[in-house]
């Protein structure tokens, strides 16, 4: 079919063509020498996520402000001080702030906090609420929550329990996490979306049915295997089987997997917890701090070399890779850094055995 051939062709070459229907688009927040970090946005729904909280500087306070989760790699500086502006900004916001990082971090976020004079904070304020949770690589071992109305104080709770390694599962995507070695623990993220679903509008027009909000439901309703004789309600008065639209006017596909990898030493046991995590992702962001001839410098900093980055995307068998986090010392060596990257995931030749 024309929908289908066009969702491989795009699958395979990894392009984003207007027809099709993401539900998220990831884009870094700052240029590969800055601060790391990935802004998710939703293309519907008005939200987003972030992979870490380095310099938001690039993001508008709308976008911001559409923030629901916030997942944070480890508390380095150039990964979480951004965590200030992205409170000053949703301060006053009536919906939740998820923040998720490794063990240790409700402390961290409890520490930021406190750095501020709260006394304009009572019962009368927005309830602006910050939960914050960390992830030991099987499931949460620690959640706060922290209420503007009580002035930020740290309330312990109780920890949500999710399958080994997830770390939000929703209706149409979930996250997952793996705990790597940094000399500290830092965390790595995947977003993978649970199955796409794409409206075939051709098809639709020879059912001569309109678009509208209630494609929205004939996607839940694909997306939970509803049965084929289920009827969705396309106005007052009017229904279609879900097997008729599935057989004209619905294609679906495997979702969007994303993976974002930073700051982790090039070790055994780092390199099988990416490969697991971000197998077969259609985009891999990862660290590519320093160049090859460098790697003694890399591995006493427990970093990876851009030619590491580019063999675990390789072994991952991702579609895509996107590096960054590139060191200052290679400001006008950008290429040299990309290429080498490249050149490894490309590269034909048996993998350089794992260390
Ligand atoms: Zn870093």
């Amino acid at each position: 079919m024309g929908a289908n051939h066009v969702l491989s062709h795009a699958r395979h070459r990894n392009d984003n063509p207007g027809s099709m229907t993401w539900l998220v688009q990831p884009s870094l927040v700052n240029e590969p020498f800055s601060d790391p970090g990935l802004f998710i946005d939703f293309r519907f729904g008005r939200r987003a996520l972030l992979f870490d909280l380095g310099d938001l500087t690039p993001l508008s306070p709308r976008q911001l402000l559409r923030v629901t989760h916030a997942f944070v790699s480890h508390t380095h500086m150039d990964h979480f001080a951004g965590f200030d502006r992205l409170l000053r900004v949703c301060l006053h916001r009536t919906t939740a702030l998820h923040l998720i990082g490794p063990a240790g971090f409700a402390d961290r976020v409890e520490h930021k906090l406190r750095a501020y004079t709260l006394n304009l904070l009572d019962a009368e304020s927005v309830d602006f609420v910050i939960v914050a949770a960390e992830f030991s690589g099987e499931g949460f071992n620690r959640v706060c929550e922290f209420r503007a109305r009580e002035a930020f104080r740290r309330c312990e709770m109780p920890p949500i329990r999710l399958s080994p390694g997830l770390l939000l599962d929703e209706e149409e995507f979930r996250v997952q996490g793996a705990v790597l070695d940094h000399s500290i623990p830092c965390l790595a993220f995947a977003f993978e979306e649970k199955l796409r679903v794409n409206v075939w509008r051709e098809g639709l027009r020879r059912l001569g049915l309109p678009v509208g909000p209630w494609l929205r439901e004939a996607r839940r309703a694909v997306r939970q295997g509803a049965p084929d004789h289920s009827q969705i309600c396309v106005r007052d008065g009017l229904a279609i089987s879900l097997g008729d639209l599935k057989q004209y006017a619905l294609r679906t596909a495997r979702g969007q997997k994303i993976a974002y990898v930073v700051d982790l030493a090039y070790d055994a046991q780092n390199i099988e917890n990416v490969v697991a995590l971000a197998r077969d992702a259609d985009q891999l962001f990862i660290e590519a701090p320093f160049l090859d001839v460098d790697a003694n410098i890399a591995a006493e900093r427990r970093h990876l070399t851009a030619r590491q980055a580019g063999h675990i995307a390789k072994r991952a068998r991702v579609a895509r890779v996107i590096p960054l986090h590139f060191s200052a010392r290679y400001r006008d060596r950008e290429d040299d850094l990309t290429y080498e990257v490249e050149e490894a995931f490309r590269s034909t030749f048996p993998l350089t055995p794992t260390p």
